[in-house]
């Protein structure tokens, strides 16, 4: 399970419009299992299809998180028209066995947040908590 704060949804949300028709990416910093920070990216290959993050941005992140005590527990990407489903590039691409990934569909009018664990191309759905009044 991951515990993600509603005003983190809305902000992945509102960054998945705001770079559409494109992809849009970033990281979740948090502690345990609860999300605290959201960290929009520049997706690299600025494509409906696919992302991939700025290494120096992606550092600077990891390093911002570390200074507040916080870790990076999961990265997330939008499917601007696509179900909110690993794609096989996305299965293939999840390097990191210990971290969420995290999609957001706008393909329907209500987007869609799901969570999956991915481990040597295995793919686990991960309940998702949103945290209201956050
Ligand atoms: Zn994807």
């Amino acid at each position: 399970m991951i515990q993600i704060p509603r005003s983190i949804v809305n902000g992945i949300v509102l960054q998945a419009r705001a770079e559409l028709p494109n992809e849009a990416c970033g990281l979740l910093a948090g502690k345990d299992a609860v999300a605290h920070k959201r960290y929009g990216l520049t997706n690299a290959d600025a494509s409906p299809e696919h992302f991939t993050f700025l290494p120096a941005e992606q550092f600077a992140v990891l390093r911002s998180a570390r200074a507040e005590g916080l870790d990076v527990i999961a990265n997330y990407h939008s499917h601007p028209a696509t179900p909110a489903r690993p794609s096989e590039e996305d299965i293939k691409l999840a390097f990191d066995p210990n971290i969420l990934y995290i999609i957001v569909s706008l393909a329907s009018v209500e987007p869609v947040v799901k969570a999956f664990h991915i481990r040597q191309g295995v793919v686990e759905n991960v309940v998702v908590e949103i945290l209201e009044g956050n």
